[in-house]
Order: C-alpha cells, then sequence, then structure tokens
C-alpha cells in the first residue's frame, strides 16, 4: 500500500514540475534548537538535572484540590471542571485524524469536514496528528487555513513500538519538539498553532515526552487511553500532581511536571464489552457493511458522555478506515449531523476542549461566545520538492510552502538541510 502511495505520489511530483509556477519567496529559516544539548532543569528537591533522565525525578504528590485550580491546574477527575452540571456543561466532540496529510486523504477530509457547522453557527472543528514522512505540508497548510489544528505525531513514526516506550530525552526531543519548528516551517503555519501531541502507537514514553513538552512549551498530549474512567469518563487534567488514571500502554508519567496536560482518550466500548482507544482499534464491531450498525454503536457510545458527565467525546480514527468502509463512513456523517443538530454539542478543535477547561463557562455563555479565528497563512504554488534523499537512500517527494530543502527531512535534520 505504502508503495502504492508512493508511487502516487512521485508521479503526481513529476506531473507538477512540468507546470512552470510561481516558486515563493524563500524565507530565512528559523534556527531550531537541533543541538542535542538538553535544557537544565530544576528538580521540586532544589537540585538540577540534565533532564536526560527524567524517569529519576520525584514521585507526584497526591493532587490537592485546594492548591491545585484553574486555570494553570486540575486534578485528575471526572468531575465537571467548573463545578457546572451535566445539562449546563457543553459536550465537546473531538474528531482527530493521524499520520501522513496527504492528496488522497486530504480528499475525505475537505469532503467530511468543510462547510460543516456545529447548532451555534461555528464552523466545526478537527484536530490532524500529522507525521512527517510522505505529508504534503502544502496540505497541511490548507488544513490549517479551514481552521482545523495541526498537532504532532511524530517525524519518523519508527517501529517498533518499543522504541517509544524506552525513548530517551533527545528521542522525543528531535522527533516532536523539532517536528514543531519542521511543520510550522514547511506547512507556513504559525509555531504558537501547534500546541498538541500524540505518539505514534499511543506508546507513552514515562515522563519523558512529558519532559519536552514542558521544556519546549508544548501544551497537551492525547495519546494515553482510559478504560478504568468511561462512565463517568475522566475530564482533561494537568500533571503537576499524580494522575488518577489507568495505565493501558506503560510507562505512564510518574512525575509532578507542571504546564503540561492530559487529553485523556476516554475508551470506547464495544460490542462485546471491550475497550477502543480509536473508533478503528474496536474489535467487536458491527458488520463494516452495516451503516445502521455502526450509527447506533457510534451513538451509544457518544450517549455515555453526552448523558453522563459530559467528558469530552473522542472520535478517534484514520481517514483510510473510513475511506475503505463506505458504510462506516456514511454513519460517521449521520452522527456528524446528529452533533450538529444538538444544541449543547459541539464538535471543536481539541485545543478548545482545553480552552474551555481551563476556563470554564455554562454552555448558554458558550453558545454566544464568537467562533475560534486564526491568522490565515499562504503557500505560493510551487512544484513538489525531489526527488530527495531521505533514510536508508530512498527518494521522496514533498510539497511545501517554502524553499524546497537539499535532502528529505529527517530526524536531526528537521530541515533536510
Ligand atoms: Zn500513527
Amino acid at each position: 500500500m505504502r508503495s502504492v502511495v508512493l508511487v502516487f505520489v512521485v508521479v503526481l511530483g513529476l506531473a507538477i514540475t512540468i507546470v512552470q509556477a510561481q516558486v515563493p519567496t524563500p524565507e530565512p529559516l528559523q534556527t531550531p534548537s537541533t543541538s542535542t544539548q538538553v535544557p537544565s532543569e530544576t528538580t521540586t528537591e532544589g537540585t538540577t538535572t540534565t533532564g536526560l533522565y527524567p524517569d529519576e525525578l520525584k514521585l507526584a504528590e497526591e493532587c490537592d484540590e485546594e492548591l491545585c485550580k484553574l486555570p494553570n491546574c486540575r486534578c485528575s477527575s471526572t468531575d465537571i471542571p467548573g463545578g457546572l452540571l451535566p445539562r449546563d456543561t457543553p459536550q465537546f466532540v473531538t474528531i482527530t485524524f493521524d499520520d501522513a496529510v496527504n492528496v488522497i486523504n486530504t480528499v475525505t477530509y475537505r469532503n467530511l469536514l468543510n462547510g460543516r457547522k456545529n447548532s451555534n453557527g461555528c464552523p466545526v472543528g478537527a484536530t490532524f496528528y500529522v507525521s512527517h514522512e510522505y505529508t504534503n505540508y502544502r496540505l497541511v497548510n490548507e488544513l490549517y487555513n479551514q481552521g482545523y489544528e495541526i498537532a504532532l505525531h511524530s517525524i519518523s513514526h519508527r517501529t517498533p513500538q518499543d522504541y517509544w516506550a524506552t525513548a530517551t530525552y533527545n528521542d522525543i526531543k528531535q522527533e516532536i519538539a523539532d517536528q514543531r519548528v519542521q511543520i510550522s516551517h514547511f506547512a507556513n503555519i504559525p509555531f504558537e498553532s501547534v500546541k498538541g501531541v500524540r505518539l505514534p502507537f499511543l506508546q507513552l514514553s514515562g515522563n519523558v515526552s512529558f519532559q519536552v513538552m514542558a521544556d519546549y512549551g508544548l501544551e497537551y498530549d492525547c495519546s494515553w487511553p482510559t478504560s478504568s474512567y468511561t462512565d463517568p469518563g475522566l475530564w482533561p487534567y494537568s500533571l503537576d500532581y499524580a494522575s488518577v488514571q489507568d495505565c493501558m500502554i506503560p510507562p505512564c508519567p510518574t512525575a509532578s511536571i507542571p504546564k503540561t496536560w492530559v487529553l485523556p482518550m476516554v475508551s470506547w466500548i464495544d460490542l462485546g464489552g471491550f475497550p477502543c482507544a480509536m473508533a478503528d482499534s474496536c474489535h467487536f464491531t458491527p458488520d463494516l457493511e452495516d451503516e445502521e450498525g455502526w450509527y447506533k454503536f457510534i451513538v451509544s457510545n457518544f450517549e455515555r458522555h453526552y448523558l453522563g458527565n459530559r467528558a469530552p467525546f473522542g472520535f478517534y480514527i484514520h481517514e483510510w478506515y473510513l475511506s475503505s468502509n463506505p458504510a462506516v463512513q456514511a454513519a460517521f456523517v449521520r452522527f456528524m449531523d446528529l452533533v450538529s443538530n444538538l444544541s449543547d454539542a459541539f464538535m471543536v478543535n481539541s485545543s478548545e476542549v482545553l480552552d474551555w477547561v481551563k476556563n470554564p463557562i455554562p454552555v448558554n455563555e458558550y453558545k454566544a461566545k464568537s467562533c475560534r479565528t486564526w491568522s490565515s497563512t499562504s503557500c505560493a504554488f510551487q512544484p513538489d520538492c525531489g526527488p530527495l534523499v531521505g533514510p536508508n537512500g530512498m527518494s521522496y517527494w514533498m510539497g511545501a510552502c517554502n524553499v524546497c530543502p537539499t535532502v528529505y527531512p529527517w530526524t536531526g535534520n528537521p530541515f533536510g538541510q
């Protein structure tokens, strides 16, 4: 499948090079902190560590609600932020798509999302956890300019999964912190607009990824599934204090890492009663050709939230699952139609959920607020960059909104210089 996609991308790239087009004015490269130097930080004990071994950090303390208050701190719990009643709480729905953004899956994204509105008249949100390999950054620019959120899913997305479990601080810095500079450069989107992280395979790396996030100003992680807190669901929380969340894919963080937030992936429950973190990872599902069955399956999972404590409802999926299962896609569209017609449910970007959690307001006030805004950015048309020599000598083509790199960008060389 990957080679078919690659051939298609290469052919497209060749076709595009024939077209003489205006090349955007080269912009100076932002200097990324690509050095392997690790910032120092101070532990709660006042000693300085290199940050290389964050798992040696002191264990976080049990959360104290008197000390941990919004907007900067929240204990992990199923309590609704702001002490609101469920009926006064907006039901957020977070639709997310993972992996490379390319000419094939972007067609699905346009068809499903563009022009769709919530009941408050605001355009729906969605979050894209983008991995670098095979990503076309012109299309990332397009998604950003449609108002969707661009977030990080690593540069290499490498296997095996265990790589991520045992990743060092520097590994994650090169995969995630450097990816933020990389994606804002090649897609020409604001650096500050990139705030979220989902690790490949939902494989956490203990404290490491959160340490990197805190040091490089990334705000939230959405890689941590819970099956113990599905009914009522776990609301987002900060990592200032110890988390009560179950650790389904260890190692999970154990230290106090202020300024980082967890958007828990509250599992769906499949037809066999088993939890699944992503909609396309459920095992006992309705028949893949049974649109009505899938619609009911989605709605029954949604209702656990909507009729419960209104913890944000995640619809986490990969595009290929929808495009290869038209009945599932049709059921998903019906579900979005349902949400669009609810006066107290909203499909939003993941960072909008976090903004609300930090400053919770009743649904009536929320509905009266103006819609999210973003500063639009340009992407002048230019031929795809390539062929670019990448890892293992492979050749790549890459759409970009900035000057072409000289080699295929990769970990340790995020700009491909
Ligand atoms: Zn992935």
